[in-house]
């Protein structure tokens, strides 16, 4: 139960017990359907040895959580972090059944990682533990019942080994039936055109329908961004366009200031070239609180969970706050955010962008087609905004906040299908 295994652990998995109870009780869900969705389904631990270039072997951990498959297939990313633990990986496959629920995709969810620091190992030593662990997952992953995709540390590079590993270990005439085992792959392997800025843009997609929700006028508007990879980086350069201005910028390198703006562009060349934002020109350095408490319209936490918590989340001061990472604001940061008035976007809605695209690139590797970036951004809007009417509408039915709107929407979807399908036997 999401209760009993909190209590083992104080963590991010807390906070989703405490999000998943706050919205249960608001829209009364059917006591036998909370029980099931309170329980994670399957969790996957795997050790297994990864010969290191010094010839010397190394034992890794990794863990795939699938918490519900009611919907469809599991479907979550892989992370490669040194704070990867069952705690985390039980949050992070929670939220992805959410997630998939509100955009109405046919999948459940699911996640995985391995607790390992990247930055220590050769690329050569990252494909061997990529493989190594494909490898130890084997049929817990599989096309039609748990595809992984790229998390933090994890890219499309990674998805390629991932895909080619699964393929060797099935028999010759079904590997072309698998290729949509994994998704954000490479364009040229089965990939999908728009994959790699999908979650940033569907946070761009989000905010933009905020802002003409809340008629706010989004040229001239100020943003901040804490993560500057994948997520932070297609979400600060696509909020470009609208005249929305840059002023500060966190990553693990540390923090830069500059209130004239940063070219969201210009700093992506630099973070590829360079590792990190540290020591971008005309910007200032500034420590981790000044950064928290930096005075803009909006801040997209793209990082981590718990950033945004009963230590900081006075400080933060901004209009809106849009969630590209999982988790980084706690109950006590949702509860400190709300009394200053401060609106945020979910994460189990403004992130989704990523998932939803993958769920585009496993239908076309499925019907063998190729589409268009167009037509991936058009479907992708189309499948944000819808999601985003719903949740703002049950956020008015039920007058609460977008967080517990958003779970209201997936929460009830999938009350109706369990109650559809009763409960085997
Ligand atoms: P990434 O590995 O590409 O980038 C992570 C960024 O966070 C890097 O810039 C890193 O320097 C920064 N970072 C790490 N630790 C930090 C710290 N302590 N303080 C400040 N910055 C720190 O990862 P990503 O794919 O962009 O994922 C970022 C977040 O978005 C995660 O929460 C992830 O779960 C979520 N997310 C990602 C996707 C996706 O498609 N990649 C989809 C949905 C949600």
């Amino acid at each position: 139960m999401l209760g009993t295994k909190a209590k083992e652990k104080k963590g991010v998995y807390e906070n989703v017990v405490h999000q998943f109870d706050k919205a249960a009780k608001y829209m009364k869900l059917d006591e036998n359907i909370k029980k099931i969705l309170a329980t994670t389904m399957n969790e996957i631990l795997v050790h297994f040895p990864v010969k290191m270039d010094n010839g010397q072997v190394e034992i890794f951990t990794g863990y795939r959580v699938q918490h519900n498959n009611a919907l469809g297939p599991f479907k979550g990313g892989l992370r490669f972090h040194p704070a990867v633990d069952i705690d985390e990986v039980r949050a992070l496959a929670t939220w992805m059944t959410w997630k998939c629920a509100i955009t109405d995709i046919p999948f459940g969810g699911a996640k995985g990682g391995i607790q390992m620091d990247p930055s220590k190992y050769s690329a050569s030593e990252i494909e061997r533990i990529t493989r190594r662990f494909t490898f130890a997952l084997a049929n817990n992953i599989g096309p039609e019942y748990d595809i992984p995709a790229p998390d933090v540390n994890t890219n499309a590079k990674i998805m390629a080994w991932i895909l080619d590993t699964y393929l060797s270990m099935v028999p010759p005439h079904e590997r072309k039936r698998c290729i949509h085992v994994v998704t954000g792959k490479p364009v040229e392997v089965g990939g999908s055109p728009g994959r790699d800025k999908a979650t940033g843009q569907g946070v761009v997609f989000l905010i933009e329908q905020w802002a003409k929700d809340n008629k706010f006028d989004l040229s001239n508007a100020t943003y901040t961004v804490q993560g500057f990879g994948n997520v932070g980086s297609w979400a600060s350069r696509l909020l470009k366009p609208f005249g929305s201005k840059l002023i500060a910028v966190e990553d693990v390198t540390g923090a830069i200031y500059n209130s004239d703006g940063i070219d969201p562009d210009k700093l992506t060349e630099y973070v590829q070239k360079y590792g990190g934002v540290h020591g971008f020109e005309g910007c200032e350095s500034i420590d981790h609180d000044t950064f928290l408490s930096t005075e803009a319209d909006i801040f997209i936490p793209a990082a981590l969970e718990n950033q945004i918590t009963a230590k900081t989340a006075d400080s933060i001061n901004v209009k809106l706050v849009a969630e590209g990472a999982n988790g980084p604001t706690d109950p006590d940061g949702d509860d400190i955010l709300a009394k200053k008035g401060i609106v945020i976007l979910p994460d189990i809605l403004c992130n989704a962008g990523g998932v939803v695209v993958s769920y585009f690139e496993w239908l076309q590797n499925k019907r063998s087609e190729s589409w268009e970036l167009a037509e991936v951004d058009k479907k992708l809007h189309k499948k944000l905004v819808n999601a985003y009417k719903s949740v703002t509408e049950q956020a008015k039915k039920y007058n609460t906040d977008l967080r517990t709107a958003a779970y209201i929407v997936a929460l009830s979807k999938l009350e109706m299908a369990y109650k559809e399908r009763g409960i085997f036997p």
